[in-house]
């Protein structure tokens, strides 16, 4: 009855705007977001209309062009200024994260922190974005001729994202997108469409083209509509891998980046020995495996561990799961929150119970409560059960012993997906054999594979995506190069 009053107050709440070509809008229905936690409702938006989907779609393309043409001071200021105002709103921004995604607080002020920093970064890329000159007088032939290569947008960008990082993922398609001087569409993810309104806001006041941007909340089956749409030659994805591969299929044609799915591994090599060893990757893999519940495509999903170090590793991951406390997200002592709905919850739940009917031990774990689903470690679990095999986008980790640092990356191989891999080793030629055999987009040494900056590409090979993310990265893939041949010089 309380979460009903207080979804019926919400409802006195006017509905949040989205942005169509810049300007903010109302369409038809209504989309309302309720708080993971317990239910009630946070906020209101509503859903782009057929009239309002082709306004922005028709504005992006009019103006593309005159995007494309735009100095890179012009685009470097608006991101610069996004930036800044993202570190002005943070504490709201944050907030706000936390109430439609169930996030710890203190994770949701990470998240903005990033988003801060990726737009700085944008504006730097974009001062220094130039393309090349290539000398083509290696030939005799070609003597007196140079190549100009400039990187030209490829034309307007459909950006898809999914709720796990409200914002910070709707960051990492905007930021490039106006970098390279290309208008962009945003599709937010249907459960945390408000802080992609917020940011649409904070896109609002700055003096980019009108129809530079667009933030449309869309039901799926339209999103895919846009998806087909010929004037939007640019598609970037992030979320769940039967989704990117069904987009991907539909629109052979057109230049699609797919960022999906994980199952994440560490591995405990044979020389991470000392007990500061050992407790450092059992605190930092804890961490990283329930930071978000576990929704975050690079959590630690897998654990491997040189099996003289097992017994000692164990009971001190054991010890730092059960450090962690959960409950309410809003707290800013919470480090585990609940799951985004309970449905979540439910089938990490089922998962687990499968693995443990197939008799894998629960060394960690308890009860699910709604939409919370308590830190959980498994041992003894089949290689084929769910929790190892597919991505549980959940707070399970599973740890098994190998006996060597090869069987270890053997073991990380061994998997649908290929996204990052965190390899716990002080010796140089273990790290340049984890580099050069794991089958990821990154491998990162000393530490969990939960980490990423804008600076590095970021992908996955296998089921885990088409082509890579990070400022630099996206901004390639947004633009192709044309060259032009000077002659006569
Ligand atoms: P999802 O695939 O259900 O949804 C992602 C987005 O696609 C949402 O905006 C959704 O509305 C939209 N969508 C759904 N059907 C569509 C269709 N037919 N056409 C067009 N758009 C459609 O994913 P999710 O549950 O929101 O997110 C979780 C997934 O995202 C996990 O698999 C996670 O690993 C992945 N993810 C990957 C990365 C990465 O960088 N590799 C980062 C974060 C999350």
């Amino acid at each position: 009855f309380r979460a009903e009053v207080r979804r019926l107050r919400c409802r006195g709440v006017e509905p949040r705007a989205f942005f169509v070509a810049g300007r903010p809008a109302h369409g038809e229905g209504e989309l309302t977001v309720t708080h993971p936690y317990d239910g009630r409702a946070v906020g209101r938006t509503t859903l782009a209309t057929a009239d309002q989907v082709e306004a922005a779609v028709a504005a992006a393309a009019g103006v593309a062009d005159q995007a494309a043409a735009l100095p890179a001071h012009a685009r470097a200021a608006a991101m610069d200024q996004v930036s800044r105002r993202l570190a002005e709103r943070a504490e709201e921004v944050a907030r706000l994260i936390t109430a439609e995604n169930g996030k710890p607080v203190k994770w949701a002020r990470a998240e903005v922190g990033r988003a801060v920093s990726t737009f700085r970064w944008a504006a730097e890329e974009a001062r220094r974005f130039s393309g090349e000159l290539q000398r083509l007088d290696t030939d005799p032939a070609a003597t007196g001729r140079i190549a100009v290569v400039r990187r030209a947008p490829r034309g307007p960008v459909l950006g898809i994202a999914p709720f796990n990082f409200p914002l910070n993922l709707v960051a990492h398609k905007v930021a490039p997108a106006i970098a390279v001087g290309a208008p962009i569409v945003v599709k937010p993810a249907p459960a945390t469409p408000l802080s992609a309104l917020l940011l649409g806001e904070i896109l609002a006041e700055t003096d980019l083209p009108e129809g530079m941007f667009s933030v449309l909340p869309l039901p799926n089956e339209r999103a895919a509509e846009l998806v087909a749409d010929p004037r939007l030659p640019v598609v970037s994805f992030t979320g769940s891998g039967p989704v990117g591969a069904a987009i991907r299929r539909s629109v052979p044609e057109k230049h699609v980046t797919l960022e999906l799915g994980g199952n994440a591994a560490a591995v405990i090599c044979e020389d991470w020995a000392s007990n500061e060893d050992l407790t450092f990757a059992a605190h930092r893999i804890a961490t990283f495996s329930n930071y978000q519940a576990g929704q975050s495509c690079i959590a630690v999903q897998r654990v491997y561990v040189h099996e003289w170090l097992y017994d000692g590793f164990l009971p001190r991951l054991v010890a730092s799961v059960q450090a962690l406390r959960g409950g309410d997200p809003s707290d800013e002592h919470t480090d585990v929150g609940p799951l985004v709905s309970v449905e979540a919850a439910e089938r990490v739940e089922a998962w687990v119970d499968e693995a443990a009917a197939a008799g894998a031990t629960i060394e960690v774990g308890g009860r699910r409560d709604g939409a919370t689903y308590p830190p959980t470690v498994l041992s003894g679990v089949p290689a084929d059960a769910k929790v190892c095999a597919e991505e549980v986008f959940g707070p399970v980790l599973v740890v098994a012993p190998v006996e060597s640092d090869r069987a270890a990356f053997a073991a990380v191989n061994d998997s649908a997906y290929g996204l990052q891999a965190g390899v716990f080793t002080h010796r140089l030629d273990v790290a340049f054999a984890a580099h050069r055999a794991l089958q990821v987009g990154g491998v990162i040494i000393g530490d969990v594979p939960s980490y990423r900056a804008d600076q590095m590409p970021y992908g996955g090979v296998k089921g885990s995506g088409v082509g890579r993310e990070g400022l630099r990265s996206a901004m390639d893939d947004y633009t192709e190069p044309r060259v032009m041949v000077l002659t006569g010089l």
